[in-house]
This record gives structure tokens, sequence and C-alpha cells, in this order.
């Protein structure tokens, strides 16, 4: 199947690898598999889903498992960065942990080439998960522009990597995106003087 010139589409390769022979080991047939410590959050207008966590979890434990359904052409508002130029589609709640400016989990890239969700302090059972799409998009393409998480340091708009502060970046630490850093080295002028 050719995608369409227009649009982003999921390859058809399902059967555990993608279209270049990349793994794809955790796929789950109906996408959204039974996951143990979280829940989703069904609002009626759909916008208000969100994670929920329903036990405890202390800072550096993996919240929620990541896993790949797919390899796309291209991104989209639904995609997820995983190398510089290449996105996928995530499969489980993944897609439904909604940004914050001051998140309380992190990312960190698994062996399935997902990314998993890491407790970047102590989160109480209840408690909304949320990440910063700044550590997995080096820029954002599909967000409308006004940040409305609510955090006493939202940035106001919803930024990619490439335009978060220095001060964040640092604060993040290992739980991003590992490519990230590495585009960073890219774009960074050569060392003249
Ligand atoms: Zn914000």
């Amino acid at each position: 199947m050719r995608p369409a010139p227009d649009r982003p589409a999921l390859c058809s390769s399902f059967e555990g690898v993608d279209r270049k022979g990349f793994p794809l080991p955790h796929v789950s047939p109906s996408g959204l598999p039974e996951e143990e410590g979280v829940e989703l959050r069904r609002a009626a207008d759909g916008k208000g889903d969100g994670v929920l966590a329903t036990r405890p979890f202390a800072a550096g434990e993996t919240v929620m498992v990541g896993f790949l359904v797919g390899a796309l052409t291209g991104n989209d508002s639904h995609a997820t960065q995983v190398g510089p130029g290449r996105w996928a589609r995530h499969g489980g709640l993944g897609p439904k942990v909604n940004h914050s400016c001051d998140p309380n989990c992190g990312v960190r890239l698994n062996d399935g080439h997902a990314f998993d969700f890491v407790a970047r302090r102590p989160i109480a059972t209840g408690q909304e998960l949320t990440f910063d799409y700044a550590m997995r998009n080096f820029t954002i393409d599909h967000f409308p522009a006004v940040c409305r998480c609510g955090a006493a340091r939202c940035r106001g708009s919803i930024t990619g990597w490439k335009d978060l502060p220095a001060v964040r970046k640092a604060d993040y630490g290992e739980l991003v995106a590992p490519y990230l850093r590495m585009m960073d080295d890219d774009i960074r002028p050569a060392d003249g003087g």
C-alpha cells in the first residue's frame, strides 16, 4: 500500500518488524493492553483524556513500559519521534499521557525502540501522569501555540527540545530521548574560536 502523499501513513507491516526490519517486539493486537499501575481517564469530549496512577510510584521507577505499533513516513500530531527524522506510533496508554511543562515523568528508550515513562519524582495514587513533549520531539509542529498545562513554571507554549531553555534540558537529565542531545551537537556551530 502506498501512503497518501499529503499525510503520513501507518506502515502496513504489523508483524513485529517495520519496513526496515526494525524489531517491534511488544505489539498488542488490540493496541490497548491492560497496564498495571495505571488507568485511562476518559473525558466526554475526548480532550480531557489522561492517564492516572492507580498506585504510588517512587522517583526513578518505571511507570509504564512503552511499545510501538508501527513506523510512520513522517511526523503527525500523534507521532512519536524515535530518531532524527524518524517517527513511530506508540500503542497502549502512552499516547494518552498529557504534556506538562513541569512533568512528573520523563522518558527512556527501551530495547523495543519505544519509550518507557519513568517517574521523575514520587507519584501518588490518583495523580495524573505527565511528561514534557520536548523530551521526545526536537520541534513541535502539530500542537496549538498556547500551553494550558497549568504548571506554575509553564513556559506558555508547547515547544520542542530545540527551544527548551538550557536549565530545563539539564533538569531533565537522562530522562529524555537520546537523539535530542545528538541533534543539538549537529546544529551547534563548528567550534572555531
Ligand atoms: Zn505548560
